[in-house]
């Protein structure tokens, strides 16, 4: 932590500043300049709160150097996570697509959207069988008759299955269906489900939440982390902004943010963060070319009458079509698709 002093800092505050720190378990290193008198504090605890000695008198102000999160950061772990879900390798060379329909709807529903995605070339299947839905008058999802049909899905083509948990009492009975857990963005500071995930030995990825700062997102890996699941995978699917043109706002830049912060590998979902059919594919090329790790994309053979999110699942020949585009991006950056 470095904390910078006002101008005209009288000694006896300085005194004061560097107890208080010592205090607190900090060994100071005093660097003065012509005009200014910095303090170097080394030995920060990660959950040390920096305003305790931002409000000291004659403090200007105080920056962390080290990250606030310990075990999601780059400098706790230099080589990417890389994380196996059966013979799916995600966070190496490969960029993972998963993808499927917003929710599991029927049978007849869930096989013919895992063929088409299957025969394109993604690795996971997604699909809601628990749905967070803003109005209590739309679709809940299948619940665990939703989950029966994914597991059947994947397991008829080949593919892993991801769906989301909402609620910690519904996690072992998840985990019977599930390859990995998908951690909504509505829940993403829900403390109690964060630390039962980090109770199973199946992957979790986080969806950021609409309003997290990255900082808040890295916080909550850190949760699963801390509590000793250690294959954990962040998810950016748009932030909610000022703009109304688009679902939500993409934030591009934090797969490379992440990338520098983490060793956490990170997937983008164009579909939630932009909602716009015709949206989806090019941002989804721009998240290859910026570096993410995996594509999770909403498809739907009939997205007119699907249950949710309809109007930002792309329809067969567009995933087909995406699939293709992201291979030839992925050769441009030495990557596999
Ligand atoms: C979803 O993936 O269908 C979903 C509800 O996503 P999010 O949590 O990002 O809104
Ligand atoms: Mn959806």
């Amino acid at each position: 932590m470095i904390i910078i002093l006002e101008k005209g800092v009288r000694d006896e505050q300085i005194e004061e500043i560097i107890k208080q720190a010592e205090d607190y378990g900090f060994s100071i290193h005093r660097s003065t300049g012509d005009e200014q008198i910095l303090l170097g504090a080394i030995g920060i605890q990660s959950n040390f709160d920096t305003r305790k000695i931002k409000i000291l008198e004659g403090v200007s102000a105080v920056y962390r150097v080290t990250e606030p999160f310990r075990l999601a950061s780059r400098g706790y772990k230099k080589e990417n996570t890389v994380i196996n879900i059966g013979d799916v390798i995600l966070g190496a060379n490969e960029i993972i697509t998963i993808a499927g329909p917003c929710a599991v709807e029927s049978e007849k529903q869930i096989m013919t959207i895992a063929k088409i995605v299957k025969d394109a070339g993604a690795k996971i299947l997604r699909g809601g069988a628990f749905k967070p839905r803003t109005s209590p008058y739309s679709f809940q999802g299948m619940e665990e008759e939703g989950l029966i049909l994914l597991r059947k899905a994947g397991d008829e083509f080949g593919l892993a299955v991801i769906t989301e948990v909402m609620d910690p009492t519904r996690v072992e009975l998840i985990y019977k269906y599930t390859d990995i857990f998908q951690l909504g963005s509505r829940n993403m500071q829900n403390f109690p489900l964060l630390r039962e995930l980090g109770r199973v030995d199946k992957p979790v990825m986080i969806k950021r939440g609409m309003s997290a700062t990255i900082d808040e997102w890295l916080m909550a890996a850190e949760y699963i982390l801390a509590s000793g699941n250690e294959n954990v995978m962040v998810c950016e699917r748009g932030i909610r902004t000022f703009e109304t043109s688009t679902r939500n706002t993409f934030d591009l830049s934090a797969i490379p943010v992440i990338h520098q912060r983490s060793h956490l590998p990170i997937i983008a979902d164009p579909s939630h963060a932009t909602g716009i059919r015709d949206k989806v594919i090019p941002m989804a090329l721009a998240a290859v070319a910026a570096g993410t790790d995996g594509l999770m994309v909403e498809v739907h053979h009939d997205p007119s009458s699907a249950m949710s999110d309809g109007p930002q699942s792309l329809l067969p020949e567009q995933f087909k079509e995406l699939m293709s585009q992201v291979r030839r991006i992925a050769e441009v950056i030495g990557r596999n698709a």
